[in-house]
């Protein structure tokens, strides 16, 4: 037992130390390797724990996890990422809510403390994991990812709910074993009601909401029944969720209330729209940025979908080696997942420190010779700042002020919110058309000759 104990310790500093070195693009990677040999052997004390039996069904179930995680793992696009993180999110709440109604079921409980920490992880478990199933489905386009909504569905919402937390109290002051199964279905018919009217674009702070609950689940099921290793998991998983749903909901401007009440993302009548496209050929757009002192490249979802961030790259080296200052403009939530920009550009090897964010870089814009949008819309879209968008109050990076805009995109495709962009039609900007990584390959063949 003794020796169970300290694998748990390990486990605890290899599970900090990972998540301390996922807090940096270039150790990130790393981190993600130590937190899963935590992981691994967590699963193998499990193994040693006293009186441990039903080795089979628990070898059965190791082996079947593992081969369907490796197999999405191995075929997931980046882009279909944020679809993935929901899943396997959903999952950990729904191990958590599973833990809790076996324990219950098995009348496990003799302190009345742990059986409450039980049970309210199996309530936030079990929200989890059907909330995080029904963002899967509308992220997976299974389901409109538009949201869902209904006459007198937030009465309805709050009265399952009450009756689900009613029922939990229940359960902690009367010995009542048949009334556990109806609590369950009251959670996870929660978790479905609370989602469906949650829109597309408030998916990335649902998801990281349920992240959150999902964390917190596994924690308290770890105090439930007394093991170290949960604990710490879902302590860790359950503070770094709720930072980084935080952190999502103020870098759209949302409330976390607002985006769990819902309704948001309806799509709104286009305003008027000043102005024309003009378009550009790549010769032109190559000599804009040859002559330019400044450039600065603006990456969206469009550069994620084309996998250009090596293009780019190339681009921004020729850039500089012709004595052009380049930077990067990393909107927080620019692509289809947090740090989305910065993993495909730390990945195609672009120097860290060029990485600037909103905040950072908003300022420079008006001195910028020429900004390049790569299939970036919302990020950069000023509609943002006017009241009745249905991006109203997004942070948006402050394109439309820089000297000269190139927008690389392959048409007239909207951005997520659907909302047209009028950037796009400004004096100051033109449209590079057709697919990023090859616009950009094209560039700098042309940008060499000159
Ligand atoms: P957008 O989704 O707003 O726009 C992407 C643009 O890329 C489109 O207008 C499209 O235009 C263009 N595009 C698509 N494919 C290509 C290609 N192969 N080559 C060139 N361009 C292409 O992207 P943003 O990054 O600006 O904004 C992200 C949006 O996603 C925000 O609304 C955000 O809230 C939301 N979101 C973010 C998440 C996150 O965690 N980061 C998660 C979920 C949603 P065209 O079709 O004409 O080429």
């Amino acid at each position: 037992m003794d020796l169970i104990q300290l694998a748990y310790l390990v486990v605890a500093v290899l599970f900090i130390t990972g998540l301390k070195r996922m807090a940096h693009p270039t150790t990130a990677k790393s981190g993600i390797v130590w937190a899963g040999w935590g992981m691994l052997l967590s699963v193998l004390a499990t193994f040693f724990w006293p009186d441990m039996g039903n080795f089979g069904l628990m070898l059965t179930a190791l082996l079947l996890g593992t081969v369907v995680a490796w197999w999405a793992a191995v075929r997931v696009a980046m882009t279909d990422m944020p679809q993935m993180v929901a899943i396997y999110n959903g999952m950990g709440g729904g191990a958590a809510a599973t833990i809790a109604a076996v324990e219950l079921l098995k009348g496990a409980f003799e302190n009345p403390g742990l059986m409450a920490l039980a049970i309210l992880g199996g309530l936030i478990g079990s929200v989890a994991f059907t909330g995080s199933l029904i963002a899967f489905a509308k992220l997976q386009g299974l389901m409109r990812a538009r949201p869902i909504l209904f006459p007198g569905q937030k009465p309805l919402n709050l009265l399952v709910l009450l009756l689900a937390v009613a029922l939990g109290l229940y359960l902690l002051l009367n010995d009542a074993t048949t009334l556990i199964v109806l609590f369950f279905l009251l959670a996870l018919l929660f978790g479905v009601l609370m989602t469906l009217p949650i829109g597309g674009g408030d998916m990335p702070v649902a998801i990281s909401f349920y992240n959150a609950f999902t964390g917190m689940a596994v924690g308290f099921e770890g105090f439930a029944v007394g093991n170290p290793t949960l604990m710490v998991a879902g302590t860790l998983v359950g503070a770094a969720g709720t930072l980084l749903t935080v952190l999502m909901a103020r870098a759209m401007n949302r409330s976390v209330w607002s985006v769990l009440v819902g309704g948001f993302g309806v799509e709104q009548a286009a305003g008027e729209i000043q102005g024309s496209l003009k378009p550009i050929d790549v010769e032109d757009a190559a000599v804009m940025l040859a002559y330019a002192n400044k450039v600065v490249f603006v990456p969206g979802y469009g550069m994620a979908l084309s996998q250009a961030q090596h293009k780019v790259k190339e681009l921004a080296d020729l850039l500089e080696s012709r004595g052009v200052e380049v930077k990067f403009a990393i909107h927080p939530v620019a692509g289809r997942m947090p740090g989305h920009m910065n993993v495909l550009l730390a990945e195609a090897g672009v120097d860290y420190d060029k990485l600037k964010d909103l905040e950072e870089i908003n300022p420079e814009f008006p001195t910028v010779d020429v900004a390049v949008v790569i299939g970036a819309n919302d990020v950069v879209n000023p509609a943002a700042r006017r009241p009745g968008s249905p991006l109203y109050g997004m942070p948006i990076l402050d394109v439309d002020k820089a000297k000269n805009v190139i927008v690389i995109k392959r048409g007239q495709g909207k951005g997520f919110a659907g909302v047209e962009n009028e950037l796009f039609y400004a004096d100051n900007t033109r449209m590079l058309y057709g697919d990023a990584q090859d616009v950009l390959t094209r560039l700098t063949q042309a940008l060499k000759k000159l």
